[in-house]
């Protein structure tokens, strides 16, 4: 064993394969509990796109987090895992009708509502079944986020949300809605945040709509500032928990919550991106004309943030004590930006080493495709290869 991974186990398993290292998950979810607890009316929810493995889902639906769901199969695997349905928030842009349909027939507590004709529709639906759905509308708050251009959502250019401008259209025209029933605004500017001002940003854009909404007598239940808080992608292990503290603090501080408010909080990355390492075997060692590339098992179909967003992965020689050398770390897909690393310094590689790529457990195995006709990688849990 090298550090923190189990080597020999590794060495039995197929790879590329997911590695879950479940106490730093536990750890993270204990930090959010106690973080949360300071506060009377904070609520968290799961952002189920980032990773979908039963094990971690497990322990996070044992931990008590209700569910942010983007799509009918993300309801049905949070329903799965014993996430109550009056936990489950389900947001997006394009709402299919059977994913509704589902939605109500598990009465599960809101539709994030991203425009009047969803609304029309969540009405219909709604009405059929003999249901009120509960609906909060999804407002563009115009925010920019410090973060990659793929991954911000909050500015007025990008397809989420309804428009500030619409918000009272959009809640008069609900309000004479029989089968619906208006419960809140949501707001989401992005992911992989780490400047908090962003956050503040946010809380005072809220602000400025609740004492708009007061002004009309219009009286919010539920707050829902969706996710984005960023982890740390260069220090893995230095800093394996995000700054919870000061992220629910900022909220706390900065966002004028009313007293009969619940505030949501709709947490993915900054929850399971830690915990998991993709693990994968050195094939080849090849030397070009002036670099040479350490070539892996596995390929930007198993892991593909590095080709999709340039996102940096820490890259680790968890076999290898030689002396450093620099690589351009690769997959094996036929694909140029099939890179995951370039001019990276590793422990000397050879051939049957293993690879560590770090930070690895948020929109890692579920993005993963079968492009070349590969298989997909599996997840292990660390407490079940003890
Ligand atoms: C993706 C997403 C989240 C989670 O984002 P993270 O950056 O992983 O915390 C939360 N809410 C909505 C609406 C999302 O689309």
């Amino acid at each position: 064993m090298k550090g923190i991974f189990p080597i020999d186990k590794f060495r039995e398993l197929r790879t590329p394969f997911y590695y879950y290292d479940t106490k730093v998950l536990r750890d993270t979810l204990a930090c959010i509990k106690s973080e949360v607890a300071k506060y009377e009316r904070f609520d968290v929810h799961y952002a189920m796109k980032a990773n979908v493995n039963p094990k971690v889902l497990k322990i996070i639906s044992e931990s008590g987090l209700g569910a942010d769901c983007v799509s009918g199969g993300e309801i049905r695997a949070a329903i799965k895992a014993k996430i109550p349905a009056h936990k489950i928030v389900f947001a997006g842009v394009g709402k299919a009708d059977w994913e509704i349909e589902l939605g109500l027939e598990c009465d599960i507590f809101c539709f994030n509502v991203e425009s009047i004709p969803e609304l029309q529709v969540i009405n219909e639906l709604a009405g059929a079944q003999g249901k009120v759905a509960n609906v909060v509308f999804r407002i563009n708050p115009n925010v920019g986020a410090h973060t990659h251009a793929n991954i911000t959502t909050g500015l007025a250019e990008n397809k989420f949300g309804i428009s500030m401008r619409d918000m009272e259209e959009v809640i008069d025209v609900a309000q004479e809605m029989k089968n619906v029933k208006f419960v809140g605004l949501h707001f989401h500017i992005g992911s992989q945040i780490l400047d908090m001002g962003d956050f503040t940003a946010l809380c005072n854009r809220v602000n400025e709509l609740q004492d708009r909404l007061e002004a009309r007598r219009i009286l919010v239940e539920h707050i829902n500032v969706g996710g984005g808080l960023g982890i740390d992608y260069n220090h893995p292990n230095r800093q394996a928990i995000p700054d919870f503290k000061e992220y629910f603090r900022v909220y706390d501080e900065h966002l004028k919550l009313r007293p009969y408010q619940t505030l949501h909080f709709e947490l993915g990355r900054s929850i399971v991106g830690q915990c998991g390492s993709l693990i994968s075997k050195v094939l080849y060692v090849k030397k070009g004309a002036n670099k040479q590339f350490a070539i892996l098992d596995a390929g930007m179909t198993d892991l593909i943030r590095p080709a999709l967003y340039q996102a940096y992965h820490k890259i680790e020689n968890i076999t290898s004590d030689a002396p450093i050398q620099t690589y351009d770390v690769v997959g094996p897909i036929c694909e140029s930006s099939d890179v995951f690393g370039k001019a990276v310094d590793l422990n000397g590689v050879k051939r049957g080493d293993l690879i560590a790529l770090r930070s690895a457990g948020a929109y890692g195995e579920i993005m993963a495709s079968r492009y070349n006709c590969r298989e997909l990688p599996l997840g292990y849990a660390s407490e079940e290869l003890l």
